[in-house]
């Protein structure tokens, strides 16, 4: 099947300054064959897209999520994050029935298409649930079993037993990962055989890395070592990484992470909400390692709006180093895009507009007041716009949402299971 999208402005986000322009795209089945201006008009194509007043742009790629924790939007809020999940979360998620975990990731993933994400990363329990709900939804996503020193060896099994089953499963749209929890709550032996999965199952590693001053702390009196050094004593970077929030990293921590494969998930509102800290965004990208940006789960977000996480992450950055100009809205959106892409190792896929990449993208819609007029067309989408202006989403050359409604997908259904699980649960 042969789509042309016409009268489009394209930010293709390829190259180090924007690139915006009036453009056509041409999509062969979910491949992008060709942008460019005025492709000519008598191709034969089965379908045709009138894209006027829209600006399109590859969709947003969240780097870290708990799809499944939706349940948890707004309750027992204002606490740090080990109160948070020890006295309010993990007695809760101890009652999830599989059930309950697909339909909590259901709705995560019709709030993450809505406004404008097409590809996310989950770590969480009951994975095949959380798959389901990604197949049902349309999303791509690389989905992991998040492992603890508990059960590991039934854990590390259904990792296993699911890589067989949904790897590359979807037409290539799901790809599976191998997830420890976090350094301060896995053993050195549980660390080491999840790095030994992922070098099984030829994939990569999705792991919590210092998000919080405590368990740098926790780490540094168990072991004498920082939790970056821990990790790479236990030769985790040797295989591709997501590390999710990478806060307290050292000088000589950045030396280590500046070999990794795959990169840093910045989760700014979660890190503001929970208290957390500030990543140094500017100092990690000056030297080279990718930082994608991710929302969290959630219960410590309150969203799965990426306009949201953009916007946090530059005016924490700015206020971080006191300097208006240490990260531009351009590198922000790099960051939800082909640099989270990176972070994820599918550079080559996803990330950007141009032909031979798959046809991800995702159209706003900017004759709005909150968007006039354009003189920045960057700083308009980082600052001044929200998810709610994504006005259509296309994943893998399948249009998802038009016009902001979802086509095959009930938003009624999912919100009256969720309202009937927080009923139970909570
Ligand atoms: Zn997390």
């Amino acid at each position: 099947m042969r789509t042309l999208i016409t009268n489009a402005y394209v930010l293709d986000m390829v190259g180090d300054v924007p690139n915006i322009d009036k453009k056509d795209i041409l999509i062969n089945d979910n491949i992008i064959e060709k942008v460019d201006k005025d492709i000519d008009k008598s191709v034969e194509v089965d379908e045709r897209i009138n894209a006027k007043n829209m600006l399109v742009m590859p969709g947003l790629i969240n780097t870290h999520t708990h799809l499944a924790m939706s349940i948890f939007r707004g309750y027992k809020t204002d606490k740090k994050l080990m109160d948070w999940l020890e006295n309010a979360i993990f007695p809760v998620e101890d009652k999830l029935k599989p059930e309950d975990i697909y339909w909590n990731s259901y709705l995560s993933c019709l709030e993450m298409i809505k406004s404008g994400t097409t590809t996310c990363n989950d770590m969480y329990f009951g994975m095949n649930k959380t798959v389901e709900a990604i197949r049902d939804t349309g999303l791509r996503a690389v989905v992991a079993w998040c492992i603890k020193d508990d059960s590991i060896k039934d854990k590390v099994e259904q990792t296993r037993e699911y890589a067989k089953i949904y790897n590359n499963d979807e037409n290539g749209k799901i790809k599976i990962y191998v997830s420890a929890d976090a350094p301060h709550t896995c053993n050195p032996d549980t660390i080491k055989l999840c790095v030994d999965l992922a070098k099984e199952l030829n994939t990569g590693l999705h792991i919590h890395l210092a998000e919080t001053i405590d368990e740098e702390t926790k780490i540094k009196s168990r072991y004498n070592k920082r939790s970056t050094e821990y990790l790479n004593d236990l030769e985790v970077f040797d295989v591709p990484v997501v590390l999710a929030h990478g806060i307290y990293v050292s000088d000589s921590d950045i030396e280590i992470l500046k070999k990794i494969k795959g990169g840093i998930s910045h989760n700014p509102i979660s890190n503001c909400k929970l208290s957390s800290g500030i990543c140094d965004v500017v100092k990690l990208r000056k030297n080279g390692i990718n930082i994608g940006l991710g929302t969290d789960g959630i219960g410590s977000t309150t969203t799965m709006d990426m306009f949201e996480e953009m916007k946090t992450a530059a005016y924490l950055q700015k206020v971080n180093t006191m300097e208006p100009s240490s990260i531009s809205a351009y590198d922000i959106l790099k960051m939800a895009t082909i640099e989270g892409a990176k972070v994820l190792g599918m550079e080559n896929e996803i990330g950007t507009l141009e032909p031979g990449k798959k046809a991800d993208m995702i159209f706003i819609k900017t004759d709005k007041l909150h968007m006039c007029p354009a003189n920045d067309v960057c700083a308009n989408l980082v600052y001044s716009s929200n998810g709610a202006d994504v006005e259509s989403v296309m994943i893998d050359g399948k249009v998802i949402m038009q016009n902001r409604k979802m086509l095959n997908l009930d938003e009624k259904q999912v919100m009256r299971q969720v309202k009937k699980i927080a009923k139970r649960l909570l």
